[in-house]
Parts: structure tokens; sequence; C-alpha cells
């Protein structure tokens, strides 16, 4: 399929980003948002981004004004998909306006066009519904910021074809991403599914009052050598994001609870920088400032009890056949910035441990928990991890 013409829905945080990651890979771009005052702002967002690119003499001034010059904003919705080849979606995360805005993409796009969404966690079959072409609509979820990083999540709804995965999949690699397959449809897709079961099981103990927000934040930071303690990068990212994303988790995973301490925040307003308090207080709403936390406060916390949950998580989704090793652990260096990848760390620490650990959470919080069979199976045919030669990798 010969993409020329890509048009973005929305112009706001990813949206822009989005239309101006299209246009420096060539492409001719139409940018849609509902006012005039949001476009202008998206543009100018995008003026910022390619001064910086500039500076670095990533670009020169003359391409730069090329890129722009690839972006007309519009406001009109049938102006904007009219001529469009491929359509990415970014407007605020609810379902009735995805739906909505949808079914009316698939009433003015060529019938050719391939209609994908950016959505952090809702359904894409759910999405693609709305249309009258399922087939042609698949889940492209960029990271923030989307000039950034290079991390491009495709996810494949209930009836997208392979053909449309293999063009969004080319797509995202024209734009200069590294692209990995989401096969199934599943809740927080591969990134945010592996990490925010860990964080909720954190949370629960807290909760529950096994550890203190300062005991689990030192011992990520002094122990495990983050640059942030977990809650504290809860609170900057805004506790609503994680919310979200465990919020359709506990909808659509049987046994999956989100944690109290997380709903309260959230029923209290307190939902970290922004609103100048979260599980720490700040100077000013968006006014970030480190909290202190005390190093003694490390000791009791083990910080390695999310990454057990998320290996757990990542095991299922291989033997589930929704993600490769490769493209998990892939998507965790490149998406958070990990050093390692969940399933290379699973291989260091031993199989065997990863799930007597697993044992013990599951005793005290509950089925989610319980070991993969995947892991289960490991142990039984000696594959411990790089102590034995072989886990979820060989090793020589
Ligand atoms: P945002 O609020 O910054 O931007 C959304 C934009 O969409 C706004 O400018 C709004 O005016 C516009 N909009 C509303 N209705 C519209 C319509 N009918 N047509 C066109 N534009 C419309 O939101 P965002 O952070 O850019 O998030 C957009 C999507 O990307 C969401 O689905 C979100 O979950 C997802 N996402 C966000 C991040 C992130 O870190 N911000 C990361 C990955 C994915």
């Amino acid at each position: 399929m010969d993409i020329k013409n890509i048009a973005v829905m929305g112009a706001g945080a990813m949206g822009h980003g989005i239309a101006q990651v299209a246009a420096m890979a060539g492409y001719n771009v139409t940018m849609r948002d509902i006012s005039q005052e949001f476009l202008d702002r998206g543009m100018k967002n995008i003026r910022w981004s390619i001064g910086k690119f500039i500076e670095k003499k990533k670009i020169s001034p003359a391409e730069a004004e090329k890129v722009l010059s690839r972006i007309k904003p519009l406001v009109s919705l049938e102006e904007a998909v009219k001529n469009a080849d491929f359509v990415v979606e970014a407007v605020p995360e609810r379902l009735d306006l995805k739906k909505q805005i949808f079914k009316e993409i698939d009433g003015y796009a060529p019938a050719h066009a391939i209609l994908a969404t950016n959505t952090s966690a809702l359904p894409i079959t759910e999405i693609a519904e709305a249309t009258n072409r399922p087939e042609k609509v698949v889940g492209m979820h960029f990271f923030n910021p989307a000039q950034m990083m290079r991390l491009v999540e495709v996810i494949k709804g209930e009836k997208t074809t392979q053909e449309t995965v293999d063009v969004t999949i080319d797509l995202a690699k024209k734009f200069g991403k590294e692209p990995v397959l989401c096969k199934k449809d599943v809740p927080g897709f591969i990134a945010n599914r592996i990490t925010i079961a860990g964080t909720n099981l954190v949370a629960w103990m807290v909760s529950k009052g096994e550890y203190t927000v300062e005991e689990v934040d030192a011992a990520t930071m002094y122990k495990a050598g983050m640059p942030m303690g977990m809650f504290a990068l809860l609170d900057f990212t805004g506790i609503d994001i994680a919310y979200h994303v465990m919020k359709f988790m506990e909808e659509r995973e049987p046994n999956f609870k989100v944690a109290p301490i997380i709903k309260e925040k959230i029923e209290k307003g307190e939902l970290g920088v922004k609103a100048g308090k979260g599980f720490y207080t700040y100077p000013d709403k968006g006014k970030w400032a480190m909290p202190q936390i005390p190093q003694e406060k490390a000791e009791k916390f083990d910080p390695m009890t999310s990454s057990y949950v998320s290996i757990n998580m990542a095991a299922e989704l291989i033997r589930n056949d929704i993600a490769a090793a490769e493209d998990i652990d892939k998507t965790m260096k490149l998406g958070f910035n990990m050093p390692i990848g969940v399933l290379e760390l699973a291989d260091s620490i031993g199989i065997d441990t990863v799930v007597s650990k697993l044992k013990e959470i599951e005793a005290k919080y509950g089925e989610f928990y319980k070991p993969s069979p995947l892991l289960e199976e490991m142990i039984k045919k000696g594959e411990l991890g790089s102590k034995t030669g072989k886990g979820f990798y060989t090793y020589k």
C-alpha cells in the first residue's frame, strides 16, 4: 500500500507530536482539532520542537521549513480525512468520543484508508465496531513525547487483518520508530499491562499497611538505583493516568482489583504534581520538587516485588501468543528506559526464584498472582535462566 497522505485527529500532547513525526518522515499531513485555538497551540508546539531539532543540528533550517509546509492544520474533519491513506486518532481517552470520531472518519475517508488509534488502554475491537471497516482499524500506540520516544506498540483488534498490521508496522518503521506487535487486544497491551500490575500490587501492600510509601520509594531509589521512587513517579506522571489503565484491567480481568490507596487519591483529587498533592505534597500545582526520602527507610521493602509480577504478566503474554519475548523486552527498554528487559531480568534472577516469590505473593494477595504455567513448565525442563544456560533466552 502506497501511503502519501496522513491525517492526525487531535493536536494535543500526542497529536502534534505524531503529526510532526509523520511530516519529518516526508508525508503530507493534515492535523485536525475542534478549534483554531487548539490547532494554533499544536503548531506552536511543533515549531518549538523543530527548533530543538535545528539546535541539535538534526535538521537544517531549510528542511525544517519543508517539514512545516507539509502540515496542514484543519478544523473540518471531512477536509482532513478525505484524501487520507492512513489516519491516526489522538483525541481524549473516552470510548464514546473515540467511537463517534471513528464513525465520522469512516464516512469521509477513502475506502482504502487504515484507521489507527493511539489509545493507551481502550479496546481496539470496540472502537473498530463503530466503523464499516473493522478489518482496517488498528492500535498504534506512541509514547510521550512522540518526537523522541522510539517505541510504537501496534495492536491487532479482533477483526484487524494481517495486511493492516503489516502496513502499520511498516509505517512505524518509516517514521523511524521501533514497532512491537501486540497480537491480541488485551487490557494495557504490552507496556502498561506489564508495569501496571506490579505497581498495583505494591500499592495494595501499602494499602494494607505492610510498608509505607516512603519505605517503598527509599528501596526503589537506594537499593534498586532508580532515579525516582515508585510513588514519586506515579505523582510525577499523574495518578489518574495509571488509574485509568488499572480501572480497565479491573473491568476486564478476573481477580484484578485496583488498590484502595490509588482509588482514595483519585476520589480526593490528589492526582500528583499537577494537583500540588499526591502521595507527596508539592510547592504548588504543577510545580515539581523531588520528595525528600530518607535513605534509612530503604531496608524493609524488596524493590524487586513489582518485577516478579511484571515477569509473570510477560510470561502469560508469551504463553497466550500475544507477544514475542524480544518484543516484550524491547518494550521495557524503549518505553521505560529500563537498562534490561523484564525477561532478561527473569533469566538473571532465576525462574525458580521468581516462581517461589510469586507463590508467596499469591498466598497473601490472591489468584491474580498465580505463577504462569509457562514458568512452572520452564522449571520442570530445568530452564531456570542464565545459570542453566537456558531460560527465556539461550546462553553459551
Ligand atoms: P490531549 O488532551 O493533550 O489532546 C487531545 C486533543 O484532542 C485536544 O487538543 C482536544 O481539543 C482534541 N479533540 C477533542 N475532540 C476532538 C475531535 N472530535 N476531533 C479532533 N480533536 C479533538 O490528550 P493526549 O495526551 O494527546 O492524548 C490523546 C490520546 O493519546 C489519548 O487516547 C491518550 O490515552 C493517548 N496517549 C497519551 C499519552 C500521553 O502521555 N499523553 C501517551 C500515549 C497515548
